[in-house]
């Protein structure tokens, strides 16, 4: 067994990612009276991120877990939700039934947190990875970017999109490769977006647009051939332009020095 661990020695589950899925699950298990090891990659937890939106599945999940009035302290209940046209300005607009919640929207950050709660501190290793994961006939050996080896009876991986854990244990998998360019930003300025989740189609683009609490998050996906070194902040003007509405006027409010958050998926 590892001395490093602060962990109980007891544990027989491994989550490998403290991403949304890892904790979801954790909080999952506690419930059933299991104590997982969490191992996070990250020596520390990320900021708030973007937003995200909670519709069906997301808020049952919270709803089952009892966070779901946490979650709601922190989001946005938009109303309404719009699709809307570089072009053509407004298509359609669904109205979401006042009295009911179907759409919460959340920075990453925020429902992070409040996934973070239901889980002891000492159940996550941060800054910790596997190296090597060998399945045996009635256990999992797991040895650590530490060198420590320990032995579970399960191990989940919830690594997210460029699982180690996929990577290691399974075959039967191919990557698919999108030319799908995303930034992510958030701005602090007084405009008047109206309190609707918004998605603005351009050409080979969207912006997705969300007002929550006093910032605005948005984030802005353009079909590229050659994925641009982040910020890029020359492209995402480009793309802002093209897509129009508030968007060039929202990139105005962030901040140029600061590297948003850009993914190519
Ligand atoms: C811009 C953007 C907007 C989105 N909007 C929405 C939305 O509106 N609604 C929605 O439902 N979803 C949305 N998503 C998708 C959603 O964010 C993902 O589905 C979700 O984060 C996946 O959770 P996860 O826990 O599987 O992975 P992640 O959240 O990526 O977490 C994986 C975790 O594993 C850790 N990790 C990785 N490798 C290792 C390793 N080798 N060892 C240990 N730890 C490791 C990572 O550091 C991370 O903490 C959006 C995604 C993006 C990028």
């Amino acid at each position: 067994m590892v001395d490093e661990m602060t962990h109980t020695d007891e544990s027989e589950i491994l989550i490998v990612g403290g991403g949304l899925a890892g904790l979801a699950l954790a909080d999952y298990l506690a419930h059933q009276g299991h104590e997982p090891l969490i191992v996070e990659q990250a020596p520390q937890w990320r900021d708030s991120g973007y937003v995200i939106g909670l519709w069906e599945v997301g808020l049952a999940v919270l709803d089952e877990l009892g966070r779901l009035e946490t979650v709601r302290e922190d989001a946005a209940d938009p109303k309404g939700y719009e699709v809307r046209s570089s072009y053509e300005g407004l298509l359609t607009r669904t109205t979401l039934p006042a009295e009911q919640t179907l759409l919460l929207a959340i920075y990453r950050g925020d429902l992070h947190t409040a996934l973070r709660e239901g889980i002891p501190d000492d159940w996550i290793q941060m800054g910790t990875s596997p190296e090597r994961i060998v399945e045996q006939t009635d256990r999992v050996d797991v040895t650590f970017d530490d060198r420590t080896t320990e032995k579970f009876s399960l191990v989940v991986g919830a690594d997210g999109v460029h699982s180690t854990v996929r990577e290691q244990c399974f075959t039967d998998w191919r990557l698919r490769e999108y030319d799908m360019y995303i930034w992510s930003l958030r701005t602090s300025q007084d405009i008047d977006i109206g309190s609707d989740m918004v998605s603005v189609w351009g050409p080979s683009s969207e912006g997705f647009v969300t007002r929550v609490g006093d910032r605005v998050g948005f984030n802005l996906a353009a079909r590229l051939d050659i994925p641009p070194e982040p910020p890029a902040r020359d492209a995402l003007r480009a793309q802002a332009e093209t897509i129009g509405w508030h968007l060039p006027a929202l990139l105005d409010g962030t901040d140029e020095t600061r590297s948003s958050t850009a993914s190519a998926m």
